[in-house]
């Protein structure tokens, strides 16, 4: 049987499912489950965010709360590395560090586990998508703080036009899918 060719991000893009008006007038949510139903988009999609490291060489993958958890999860098994999540503030039982960031009205805050990292640890920050950069600047900050090395911010999704790789300016920064 001849082997399917490897799914590029062209390939993904076509399979993300645009709702306009969710979950609010304005916002055009960009639905990856469709990626994630399709095993060759959803296996092409972690193959290509963890293309630049070799197994051995990131000792985890940083997943941000929820969907970011899927993407990061799956890195981690591929890349033979730990998983690690940031979680919204409230929802992790140990002891944490937390972060706020601006929301478009009022503020959120991600959280992470007070041993989660020890200094000095690679580490491979993923999200599905980057819109105005608040919530991975904010996990950023959380991974410095526990003297973590960001070896790279990835997303599946960026929206450009949102201008949040600006926040993440310290940082290598790498989206599959730009619109
Ligand atoms: P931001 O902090 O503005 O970069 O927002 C990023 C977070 O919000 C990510 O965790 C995304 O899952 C979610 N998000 C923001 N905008 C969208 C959108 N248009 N479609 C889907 N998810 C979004």
């Amino acid at each position: 049987m001849m082997s399917q060719p490897h799914p590029t991000p062209a390939d993904i893009e076509r399979a993300i499912r645009n709702i306009p008006d969710f979950p609010k007038p304005g916002i055009q949510f960009k639905d990856i489950t469709p990626v994630l139903a399709d095993a060759r988009l959803f296996s092409g999609s972690i193959d290509l965010l963890t293309e630049r490291f070799q197994p051995g060489a990131v000792d985890a993958v940083v997943g941000i709360d929820a969907r970011g958890f899927i993407f990061a999860a799956a890195a981690a098994v591929k890349l033979q590395a730990g998983f690690i999540p940031v979680r919204k503030k409230g929802k992790l039982p140990y002891r944490t560090l937390e972060q706020e960031y601006d929301l478009e009205y009022g503020t959120a805050a991600v959280a992470i586990h007070v041993d989660a990292l020890k200094p000095g640890s690679r580490v491979l920050l993923i999200d599905d998508l980057l819109a105005t950069g608040g919530t991975a600047a904010a996990a950023a900050a959380l991974l410095k703080q526990l003297g973590a090395q960001i070896l790279e911010i990835s997303f599946l999704i960026e929206l450009g036009f949102l201008g949040g790789r600006q926040k993440l300016k310290d940082y290598p920064v790498r989206s599959l899918v730009v619109y």
